[in-house]
């Protein structure tokens, strides 16, 4: 009957899978449970406004800590997290997460900065990202001005028209957008103009081989003029050498990322820097 057939499916699927779709499987099992059971940490790396050298904000970077296997990278979890769905909770997660940290330094005296929360391709356009930041935000008690979200260039490239609506949706809550991964995702300047964007964020892979690559100098200096001639801040990403910030800085990029300041760091590091730093 159909309950044999049924099982004569599974059996066959079952022997068919993959040895990668079953390591996936098993990954996106553990990362339900690692969620529930608290496992995830956020992370927070310095963003320094270049002209002063001040530490202006941070990037929230979720970080899983497994009991057994230690510290796993989000490159592993995030693209599993993604196509399993459980990238909605999870990013949920990260949000109030980090409205809540912001809060609790606002009440700790903290010097005021930006916190920049990564939301993925698929949680942009399938969950409600503004009705979940604003909920977040309400129930931290966290003032919408000093959240920035950030949404890779090719997830605002895909949907365009779908995804203009959700950028004003969060524009009328008061948050910061930032485009991260700038300069990989083909969107193009008739969009990018049309979009409520604050900030464009010059992926890595351009500041990686300054000043050896005339090549990424010039696409890095010409995303900083076009980033200005639009009205936005432009930050640098991966900033690791004294000769790439000096380059950066010339050019009059705004702001940086990288381990030439610091890696990501466990909250209470990052919030000891900002102390460090008050006037
Ligand atoms: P991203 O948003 O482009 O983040 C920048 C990545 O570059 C981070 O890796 C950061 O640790 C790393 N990085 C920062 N400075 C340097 C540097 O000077 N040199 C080098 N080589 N690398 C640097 P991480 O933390 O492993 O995160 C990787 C990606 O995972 C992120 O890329 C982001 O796309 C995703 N991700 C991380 N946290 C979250 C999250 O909470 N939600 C979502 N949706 N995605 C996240
Ligand atoms: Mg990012
Ligand atoms: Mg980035
Ligand atoms: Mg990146």
């Amino acid at each position: 009957g159909a309950k044999a057939r049924g099982r004569g499916a599974w059996c066959f699927f079952h022997e068919t899978m993959t040895q990668a779709a079953r390591e996936r499987l098993a990954l996106e099992s553990r990362l339900r449970l690692a969620l529930a059971q608290g496992h995830m940490e956020v992370y927070y790396q310095p963003q320094v406004d270049i002209a002063t050298g001040r530490i202006a904000g941070a990037e929230a970077l979720v970080r899983w800590n497994d009991p057994d296997e230690g510290l796993i990278s989000p490159a592993r979890f995030i693209p599993v997290a993604e196509t399993s769905g459980v990238i909605g909770p999870l990013g949920e997660w990260v949000l109030r997460e980090v409205c809540r940290q912001g809060r609790q330094w606002r009440d700790e005296g903290l010097p005021e900065v930006t916190l920049a929360v990564n939301v993925s391709p698929r949680q942009f356009h399938l969950t409600d990202v503004a009705g979940c930041t604003a909920a977040a935000l309400a129930d931290a008690g966290f003032p919408a001005a000093l959240l920035e979200l950030e949404i890779t260039e090719s997830a605002l490239a895909e949907r365009a028209e779908e995804a203009l609506q959700v950028l004003l949706g969060l524009r009328g809550l008061g948050v910061r957008i930032a485009v991260d991964d700038f300069g990989t995702g083909y969107s193009s300047l008739a969009q990018l103009k049309r979009f409520p964007i604050d900030v464009l964020k010059i992926d890595q892979g351009f500041t990686r081989d300054i000043p050896q690559s005339a090549d990424d100098m010039a696409i890095s200096a010409a995303i900083i003029a076009m980033g200005h001639s639009m009205g936005l801040s432009v930050l640098a990403e991966g900033v690791e050498t004294p000769a790439q910030l000096e380059f950066l800085q010339e050019r009059g990029c705004d702001a940086y990322q990288g381990y030439l300041c610091s890696r990501p760091l466990r909250a209470p590091a990052f919030a000891a820097l900002l102390r460090a730093q008050r006037p």
